[in-house]
């Protein structure tokens, strides 16, 4: 790929290979997609691997509506910078780099100008299934080439193999945030609601902050591997027992659940002034009773993804502590199968694409 037509002096936009859902609920595709000429503040990163993340499956099927098609999702990307701009200081070519959730924001709100870009008052630019500030579509992960300004670019650490680190940019993310926020650590009691590829890195994360992990899965299923990542315990949801045997127990729960949850027994298991933290996204209204929180001082919060600052200290965290996601890597023409079996939570934990296969 060459950012500049050597019979013109004007840097030229280029079509890159991808895969992409053409219309709502329509399978993914290969075609192709343009990437802009690499400005003075970007890196060109040739993608080695893209994770797929449930809001993938969302989107592409347009369940949060408005989405603009054709689609190319992805926002768990890691890769190798393959050129950069005359002004990137930031990255040299060879680095190993990753991308996440957004590829830009205002930058002059008062949450980016704090370091708090996922929350910018103007709205992120999402990495894929946005406009960014040019007016053009944005496009993510699933493709072999991407530009992105050095800014909204994150370093991958040595100690995290590239394909293990992809999913660490939206699962990794969103559940080292609250975690550090809400002070998960030593002499702390976690809980993570479901053991998928947001609870697995919960796990993981919450376990490696020194925190006494207890994974609420449905059922016991997968006990064997919950303790393997990290966890102290395991219990199961379905069994009415659980929720008498722990309440009070946690100074932390955090619930990875899209599926509509029972707040108030949730809450029940949070201990005086602790809190119950929603990373998992219902499509519907949720009711509470209030006095779920009154009782106890409780709070009920949630959380969306994390800074650039943030993540760059996940990556930095995970290698330090050999983290990487428990992954199931496929060829590009296994994604449309891939959704089905993540819809089915038949995926221990994340499946990220061998982008060399598109
Ligand atoms: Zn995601
Ligand atoms: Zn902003």
């Amino acid at each position: 790929m060459t950012a500049y037509d050597p019979g013109r002096l004007v840097p030229m936009t280029t079509h890159v290979p991808a895969y992409a859902a053409p219309a709502a609920h329509a399978p993914l595709e290969r075609t192709t997609v343009p990437r802009r000429a690499v400005g003075e503040h970007d890196v060109l990163i040739e993608i080695k691997y893209a994770g797929i993340c449930h809001s993938d499956i969302h989107q592409a099927r347009d369940g949060w509506g408005e989405g603009i098609f054709p689609m190319v999702p992805g926002h768990e990307i890691a890769g190798v910078v393959a050129e950069t701009g005359s002004g990137v200081t930031k990255f040299r070519v060879g680095d190993r780099v990753g991308v996440g959730c957004f590829v830009d924001s205002c930058r002059t709100c008062e949450h980016c100008l704090r370091g708090m870009e996922q929350y910018c008052e103007r709205g992120a630019t999402g990495t894929y299934n946005d406009h960014g500030k040019d007016g053009e579509p944005t496009y993510g992960g699933y493709s072999t080439h991407v530009v992105v300004d050095e800014n909204y670019t994150l370093r991958i650490p040595e100690g995290i193999a590239l394909d293990e680190a992809a999913p660490l940019l939206c699962a990794g993310i969103t559940l080292y945030s609250p975690l550090v926020h809400w002070n998960a650590g030593p002499g702390k009691k976690v809980a993570i609601v479901g053991l998928g590829g947001l609870g697995h890195m919960g796990v993981k994360i919450a376990h490696a902050l020194g925190a006494e992990v207890t994974v609420l899965s449905q059922s016991l299923k997968k006990q064997e591997d919950g303790l393997r990542l990290g966890a102290d315990h395991f219990h199961a949801t379905a069994d009415p027992a659980t929720f008498e045997t722990l309440a009070g127990t946690f100074d932390l729960v955090v619930s990875t659940v899209s599926a509509p949850l029972d707040l108030s027994a949730y809450l029940s298991l949070v201990k005086t002034d602790g809190a119950l933290v929603n990373v998992g996204a219902p499509e519907e209204p949720v009711s509470l009773n209030l006095f779920s929180l009154i009782n106890g001082r409780r709070t009920l919060a949630g959380s969306m993804i994390g800074s650039i600052a943030e993540t760059q200290e996940m990556l930095d965290f995970c290698a330090a502590h050999g983290l990487g996601a428990e992954i199931e890597v496929i060829p590009a023409d296994r994604i449309n199968e891939a959704y089905e079996r993540v819809l089915a939570s038949d995926v221990r934990y994340r499946f990220v694409i061998d982008t060399s296969t598109i």
